[in-house]
């Protein structure tokens, strides 16, 4: 869970609060009044400073439900929907998509379901990128498995529910009496919306309504529409202008075979420019350069790139550090480039984490297409080849690029964290004996972070065997 930044906004306090409730994973529990469902959501949210009006809808199959218990929810304003068990999360999700796309931000959404971490998460992680809403949750058993979708707040279902009974009991009634029209049963699966809970009954007891549950019961699938911005868009206004920085991982993504390294820069503009963003573009090739040839490194510096000297066990975290550095010194609008093949497996999730926080606009390149879409939300990306190839095409824009680009790329350890300003200081440092030192402190760190990550799953895979943990620790 995620730091409440957005729940203090003056915006959210008296914005909508909409209720998305699967009662097959967080039921009513046994005894306890239906009618103390909203009063109970709705106190949760106003002792963080939520008043805002608050629309429920429970989903469920109904069929077996008890009349006492729809009309304890209808009669405090809760919506009923009938679905089969399931499609519960599909419809949930259409709903979802439905009431964002007809209330604009601020507003606040909370989902009642186990399956937050396994079935919405990736969907919502996207469209939070996109369009940011206040999130809640409540479950009543916890996901092992943590997803990086940022909340405001998660509850546990009967905890949350109890909290009610702290409440004054004359709150009900005035439930009871405000809401006798509003409150609708739904059956998902014919579209079918009645305000009697009579005709819905007899709907449900219904031969039309039997033959469609067989015949058409809905898709269990979510309708994602987030798998559809996948192409590369033209820039928006605020960020034509605006920095890019690129991030490039050169052991996963070389130049390629026969590739001039002193078109990088140029191909790279032109690639963008092409989408319409013509703001500074910084670049920083990460790598381990102790055998990199001179000339290569001398190219990529005298066209403004920079070059992080570092090694395969901790690019990515010097990279991630950097992006946060990055973002600290450079608030959005701005564009962030990460060039890599690794990118789904050791950055996207906690990238993802952070575009929920302040959304910048993302590119990505790769040498290869990855197997499947990313949870992080980009306006543009390519295979590296056909991002070099851009230059090919628009040769005399790059003559232009390239003669402005004179002035030369920093080069770095990110090892040691200390710029040099000539490749000749570079070359001294990387085969220093200062530098020499921190490398091989770096890999002791590693083979010690591992020796204790295997103790640590030894000792809950075989909790009593002390003399194997000894053979190990004297082995190691
Ligand atoms: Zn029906
Ligand atoms: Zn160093």
């Amino acid at each position: 869970m995620w730091e409440s930044d957005a729940a203090k906004a003056a915006e959210y306090a008296t914005a909508k609060i909409a209720v998305w409730w699967d009662m097959k994973d967080c039921p009513i529990p046994e005894g306890y009044d239906a009618g103390r469902v909203r009063p109970s959501i709705e106190a949760a949210f106003k002792k963080l400073g939520y008043s805002g009006p608050v629309s429920i809808t429970a989903y469920g199959d109904l069929i077996q439900t008890p009349n006492r218990l729809l009309r304890g929810l209808s009669s405090t304003g809760v919506a009923v929907a009938h679905t089969v068990s399931r499609c519960i999360c599909s419809r949930m999700f259409t709903d979802m998509l439905e009431w964002r796309g007809q209330n604009p931000a601020p507003g606040s959404m909370m989902i009642i379901s186990n399956q937050v971490a396994y079935v919405f998460s990736w969907d919502l992680i996207r469209l939070q990128q996109h369009t940011k809403y206040n999130i809640f949750v409540a479950y009543s058993v916890n996901s092992e498995y943590s997803s990086t979708l940022r909340t405001c707040k998660e509850w546990r279902w009967k905890r949350l529910l109890e909290e009610y009974y702290k409440q004054p009991d004359d709150t009900i009634i005035q439930y009871y009496k405000r809401s006798e029209t509003g409150a609708m049963f739904h059956c998902k699966t014919c579209s079918f919306h009645s305000q009697s809970l009579e005709i819905f009954r007899k709907h449900l007891a219904s031969k039309n309504h039997a033959l469609e549950e067989i015949i058409n019961p809905g898709y269990a699938q979510l309708a994602s529409v987030t798998k559809k911005w996948g192409k590369n868009y033209a820039a928006k206004a605020e960020h034509a202008a605006a920095k890019i920085a690129v991030w490039w991982d050169m052991m996963d993504c070389p130049i390629p075979e026969g590739y001039d390294a002193r078109q990088v820069r140029p191909s790279m503009e032109a690639a963008f420019k092409s989408l319409g963003y013509s703001g500074p573009v910084s670049i920083t090739a990460y790598g381990d350069f102790k055998q990199t040839p001179d000339h290569l490194l001398r190219a990529l510096s005298s066209t403004g790139v920079s070059v992080g000297h570092t090694v395969s066990e901790v690019i990515y975290k010097r990279m991630f550090s950097d992006f946060i550095e990055w973002r600290g010194n450079n608030p959005p609008p701005a564009t962030m480039m990460v060039i890599s093949n690794h990118v789904e497996e050791v950055l996207a999730d906690d990238l993802a984490g952070l575009q929920q926080g302040s959304k910048y606009n993302i590119f990505l390149a790769y040498s290869y297409r990855p197997y499947k879409m990313s949870v992080l939300v980009t306006s543009a990306e390519w295979l590296l080849d056909s991002l070099l190839a851009v230059l090919e095409q628009t040769k005399h824009l790059l003559r232009k690029c390239s003669e402005t680009g004179e002035s030369s790329g920093i080069f770095n350890c990110t090892l040691c964290f200390c710029d040099l300003k000539s490749l000749d200081d570079f070359r001294k440092h990387l085969s220093s004996e200062e530098h020499a030192e921190e490398e091989g402190y770096i890999y002791d760190l590693i083979e010690d972070n591992l020796s204790e990550r295997k103790l640590e799953i030894e000792s809950k895979v075989f909790p009593k065997s002390k003399r194997l943990r000894k053979a190990f620790r004297s082995s190691s």
